[in-house]
């Protein structure tokens, strides 16, 4: 994968983890058209009251619903000139599922630039030999540092110069 985009223009722009540009460039509109959607995390207060949390409804597996008053998605602020094209593009996103709170949850990490996960929760429990709770995870964690596993990835480390 690319590590940079390139605009008609010849520049190049630093691309995210995801392959996508960071911005789309209103001034400089690449050759793909700019069709946007939104969706809603719904959050309540948390049972003691001293934080927001995600509700329910976002993380029940069902894909998030749009902001958007008639649901569709929009080209309106494209740069493009090929309206027809851009029409096309724009009803074909409308028929792609909007995510879920569990695929929106990776898509922010990939926006981010966030690290990818170390160890899942399942290699976890594979090297363990049965499926860990929440709270052993958590435990996990906690002792990695402390345990032989920094010793053994930096010998990993040192052995790849
Ligand atoms: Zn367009």
């Amino acid at each position: 994968m690319s590590e940079h985009a390139t605009t008609p223009a010849g520049e190049t722009t630093p691309l995210r983890r995801d392959g996508n540009a960071h911005y789309y460039n209103q001034i400089d509109p690449p050759a793909t058209h700019f069709i946007e959607q939104t969706v809603a995390v719904h959050l309540r207060l948390s049972d003691d009251g001293t934080r927001w949390i995600v509700d329910g409804p976002s993380v029940d597996g069902h894909p998030l619903d749009s902001t958007y008053r008639d649901l569709s998605a929009t080209n309106s602020e494209c740069a493009c000139s090929q309206p027809k094209e851009c029409a096309r593009l724009r009803d074909h996103a409308d028929n792609l599922p909007l995510p879920t709170g569990a695929e929106l949850l990776t898509m922010l990490a990939d926006a981010l630039d966030a690290p990818a996960e170390l160890i899942t929760a399942e290699q976890a429990s594979s090297w363990a030999g049965r499926a860990l709770t929440a709270d052993e995870l958590d435990r996990l964690s906690e002792a990695i540092p402390h345990s032989s596993i920094p010793d053994a990835i930096d010998t990993i480390a040192a052995s790849w110069d």
